[in-house]
């Protein structure tokens, strides 16, 4: 298991990702939708940023943003 910082890398311009899959996310913690219990759907990466001013604070993990598009339902983890 690397640090989060070898992880996400500190000499990068954008973070995070839009699309693809989940880095790191184990299936089962995937959560499904509270409205109609279908497995939610992901669709971004979040990261913490670079800088302590401006960055958000992760826990220094990862975020996963996801949605369930039927119900407009949407989900934040990290991990
Ligand atoms: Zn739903």
């Amino acid at each position: 298991m690397r640090e989060p910082g070898e992880r996400f890398g500190q000499q990068r311009e954008v973070l995070g990702s839009l699309g693809g899959n989940p880095s790191y996310l184990e299936n089962e913690r995937v959560p499904a939708c509270p409205s109609c219990a279908v497995t939610m759907e992901f669709v971004a990466h979040l990261e913490e940023g670079m800088t302590y001013e401006t960055s958000m604070n992760l826990g220094g993990q990862l975020g996963y943003v996801l949605v369930c598009r039927p119900c407009r339902r949407g989900a934040f983890l990290t991990g």
